[in-house]
């Protein structure tokens, strides 16, 4: 079931909000419809789902509709028409109450400008998620201690907002969001006031914190390079409408028109692109029971001349070539004798810049491992000829 779910989603500001959903099913215009109803379409008939423990970014230039959209996710403004589901439960049909509780225990929303409050310490801004629910000093204290620590804070706790650094706002802020537990973080620019340094902390630390809490975020910016960086998909929005939604390698490669083509134009691929957006999951041996005879069938399969060897629990062991598995079958000798552990292995967060110099000199595909686990592999191929293939579009579209 996925967390967040909009179907044909529409707000259109107004006093003749009916009048302009009518002119809107009759396909004209966002600026059409202002001229000739005076009403202001907000959000376009968007659909779009987001899996539990997915980030979800939504990138667009100011006015395209991002902050109604994620407004209206947790209706904090009332759709002009289609739905919103949170956990498969329409939100509509919620009476005032349960929408409260699903806010306070389902979706916490981190905003632009902190939203602190200024004259309580940060443990109490901190805290006051779980104070609204009534749990007690105690408790809350020790969890906001908690939160506090994570996102990096510890010792400020007993400051005021008003103390501290934008950067180190923007962290409270966060902590305040994390700390009622909601499995939801609706993050409406969030980062977009802060200094460059600042901000590439704050996106690292999110990422962290991800890795940790497998939450699920929508988070919008208009940032280009923020929206790749923290992403697993992101939807480009124009005028109210989402004109395409796909991965950051999807989106730098087959922007739909030149609206997003024009975003994604000055971005230096190599840069942003990491390990885990270029490699894809191998045929692998699993066991070493299985001996060379299941790896040379294997490798034959797939029509590959190496294959990686892992353990049960995945962990990364080392590389069978083709003439190895034949050496070893016909000598009779066990895998481990003939692998290869001298193999470049990498991290999923590694920047593709990074591989290039490798995979220019490396024998065999590239291994994608994180903490021991073996995650997938890079070819040199997929590196090197990206590498041909970006230069010329870089030629083509040069004047
Ligand atoms: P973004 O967050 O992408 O900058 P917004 O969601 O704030 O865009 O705005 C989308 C459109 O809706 C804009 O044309 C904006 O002027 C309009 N809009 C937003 N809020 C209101 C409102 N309360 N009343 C009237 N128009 C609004
Ligand atoms: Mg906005």
């Amino acid at each position: 079931m996925n967390k967040i779910e909009v179907n044909h989603l529409t707000k259109i500001f107004g006093s003749r909000p009916k009048l302009g959903l009518e002119y809107l099913n009759n396909g004209e215009t966002k600026d059409d419809i202002l001229e000739k109803t005076g009403q202001t379409v907000g959000v376009n008939q968007v659909s779009f789902s987001v899996k539990s423990g997915e980030t979800f970014v939504i990138m667009g230039l100011s006015g395209s509709g991002k902050s109604t959209l994620i407004r209206l996710v947790n209706r904090l403004i009332e759709p002009t028409d289609g739905e919103v589901y949170i956990d498969g439960e329409d939100i509509k049909t919620m009476n005032h109450s349960g929408l409260i509780k699903t806010r306070r225990q389902k979706i916490a929303m981190v905003f632009q400008g902190f939203g602190l409050l200024p004259h309580r310490t940060v443990i109490n801004n901190v805290a006051y998620g779980l104070e609204l629910r009534g749990v007690n000093k105690e408790e809350r204290e020790r969890v906001a201690k908690k939160v506090i620590e994570d996102v990096g804070l510890s010792g400020h706790q007993n400051s005021y907002p008003e103390e501290l650094s934008g950067g180190m706002q923007q962290r409270v802020g966060l902590a305040r969001a994390l700390t009622n537990d909601s499995d939801i973080l609706l993050m409406d620019e969030a980062f977009s006031a802060l200094d460059p340094i600042i901000r590439k902390e704050m996106q690292d630390e999110l990422i962290q914190l991800q890795n940790k809490l497998g939450k699920t975020v929508l988070f919008i910016t208009h940032d280009l390079d923020e929206a790749l960086k923290l992403g697993d998909r992101i939807a480009v929005m124009k005028d109210g409408k989402i004109v395409q939604i796909g991965s950051a390698e999807e989106i730098l490669e087959n922007p739909v028109d030149d609206y997003v083509a024009t975003f994604v134009k000055d971005v230096n691929r190599s840069k942003i692109l990491e390990a885990s957006q270029v490699m894809h999951t191998p045929e692998v041996l699993h066991n070493y029971k299985d001996g060379p005879r299941v790896a040379v069938r294997k490798m034959e399969e797939v029509g590959a001349s190496s294959i990686f060897v892992v353990n049960k629990n995945n962990h990364f062991e080392g590389l069978l070539t083709i003439d190895n598995a034949i050496k070893a079958y016909n000598e009779q000798m066990p895998v481990e004798s003939v692998q290869i552990e001298d193999v470049h292995v990498v991290s999923s967060e590694t920047a593709l810049d990074d591989l290039i110099g490798m995979a220019i000199d490396a024998k065999y595909p590239i291994a994608v491992v994180n903490e021991g686990r073996f995650l997938g592999i890079i070819s040199r191929v997929s590196i090197l000829s990206g590498l041909v293939l970006g230069k010329k579009d870089a030629e083509e579209v040069a004047p």
